[in-house]
């Protein structure tokens, strides 16, 4: 077999992909008209293909390369790591410099007692943990009938049995036999799309009480944990209004239930701190972290845990882990990449600079006759695509047929944005610059406009009645 490279023809890496390779959240068949796209390099925010384009990436991989893509001092550390110590495991009382040089620095980093870090490969397999993690706690404590996590509809957790139960989304679970039993649904804040006759402000209250409602329904003896993310990512970047959070927190605050917040988008700055509880000011009992923990230069990812959790599930033996729970290359990899965050002031700029000036240019985008909400929180955001805006209509297409068109005109421009449904979503690299702001706008803009063209010439601009 001859060697595959980068020289080789676009068509025959994509025949070669089409015959191999089976892609996540893809119909296999569907590659077959048109070839995958041959990702070759990347450096900053830009990606090139194997046509040699250009192409910004206003999602930063899969919102996960927070610094950007092209740093040798990740690689630096390791090529070095693996000739000094390419694997040990964390099993049977050892342990090995990296894992416990990154659990002491995401002690420091994360707010309040979350002092302690049980690794992971990824966010999937650290939600898996929280699952046992909290059914451990409490049956520890003598109530193991405290086993229900209550999550949300459209919420995403990661897609094994245990995460993909947790997260609420419905084609998903529609596969496979989920939800896994004692996982509880309730609605989430989308306003835009579900807050009906209500102002934004009684609509984020009345959502946060869904979780009182569904306690007192479930019997609070019976419930563990409420998982949450502090900003919804692959549901669409749902922002949710200004009293949905402080309300949940009263609630968990009321009754006797942990709160787990899967950072794994919002941490590390993607929203403007270092983890979204700050930004929306909740102290959570468990963190799930992934994703920017090593700006996906390695897959790892963890759970945090504070100190009344830690304290409680430590005197027994915990009968779980993964062959690569604190995987000494994942874990230099993801050390420098907190360096790089901190002593670059990446997170501060989020905050004060790019992040308001994104978020200006951004909300101006509700002046396009197609966008009805436009939300952004730090470096992620959205917008509700509609065919009336005083109305908050969705199109009378099946969802996700009009963000289809709007995504194909981005990419076809060489913008990377996605699509949930009808709402068009970014989540760019935190070292995004302002130039760069300003053609990932212009680039927006010029998509829209071709949507618009095209869901007239396509007879699409109807209102769902
Ligand atoms: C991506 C994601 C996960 C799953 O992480 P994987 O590394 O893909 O397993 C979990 N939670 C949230 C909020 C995510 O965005």
């Amino acid at each position: 077999m001859t060697a595959i490279t980068n020289h080789m023809p676009t068509a025959e890496l994509q025949a070669l992909d089409h015959a191999h390779h089976m892609h996540p959240f893809s119909m296999q068949s569907g590659f077959e008209k048109k070839g995958a796209r041959v990702i070759t390099r990347a450096q900053g925010v830009w990606l090139t293909d194997s046509e040699g384009e250009q192409i910004l990436d206003a999602m930063a991989g899969l919102w996960c390369v927070n610094i950007g893509y092209g740093r040798n001092e990740l690689a630096d550390v390791a090529a070095r790591q693996m000739r000094e110590l390419p694997y040990y495991n964390t099993f049977f009382q050892t342990t090995h410099v990296p894992a416990i040089a990154l659990a002491s620095k995401l002690a420091e980093l994360a707010p309040d007692t979350l002092n302690t870090v049980f690794f992971a490969s990824g966010g999937s397999e650290a939600n898996d943990t929280n699952i046992r993690v909290v059914r451990q706690y409490w049956s520890i404590l003598g109530k193991p009938e405290k086993k229900i996590i209550i999550s949300r509809k459209n919420a995403y957790h990661g897609s094994s049995m245990g995460s993909a139960s947790l997260g609420g989304m419905a084609g998903m679970h529609a596969q496979g036999g989920m939800p896994i039993p004692d996982i509880h649904h309730i609605g989430q804040p989308n306003w835009w799309a579900e807050g009906g006759n209500m102002s934004p402000h009684d609509f984020g209250l009345a959502r946060a009480r869904e979780l009182e409602t569904a306690i007192a329904e479930l019997g609070e003896a019976n419930v563990a944990a409420f998982i949450a993310e502090p900003i919804q990512g692959a549901g669409g970047v749902i922002v949710p209004p200004d009293s949905y959070w402080p309300e949940v927190k009263r609630i968990c605050d009321a009754h006797d239930i942990l709160l787990i917040a899967d950072e794994v988008i919002c941490g590390f700055g993607r929203t403007g701190n270092w983890f979204g509880s700050q930004t929306i000011d909740i102290q959570p009992d468990i963190m799930t972290i992934a994703k920017g923990l090593s700006s996906g230069y390695q897959p790892i990812g963890g759970s945090m845990l504070s100190d009344k959790i830690a304290s409680v599930v430590g005197t027994d033996e915990f009968n779980h882990g993964y062959t690569y729970s604190g995987h000494p290359v994942a874990s230099v990899v993801a050390l420098e990449n907190l360096r790089i965050l901190e002593e670059e002031g990446i997170v501060d700029q989020v905050r004060d600079q790019t992040g308001p000036y994104l978020k200006s240019k951004w909300e101006a985008l509700t002046d396009h006759p197609l966008v009805g909400e436009a939300k952004i929180s730090g470096m992620m955001g959205s917008l509700a695509l509609t065919p009336h805006k005083e109305s908050r209509a969705a199109f009378a297409s099946d969802p996700g047929t009009v963000g289809f068109v709007g995504r194909n005109h981005c990419f076809a421009n060489n913008l990377i944005m996605r699509h949930v449904g009808d709402r068009m979503i970014i989540s760019p690299p935190l070292v995004i610059s302002k130039e760069e702001i300003d053609t990932l706008i212009e680039r927006v803009w010029k998509s829209l406009d071709q949507t618009h063209e095209s869901l007239k010439d396509q007879g699409l601009m109807k209102a769902a009645s």
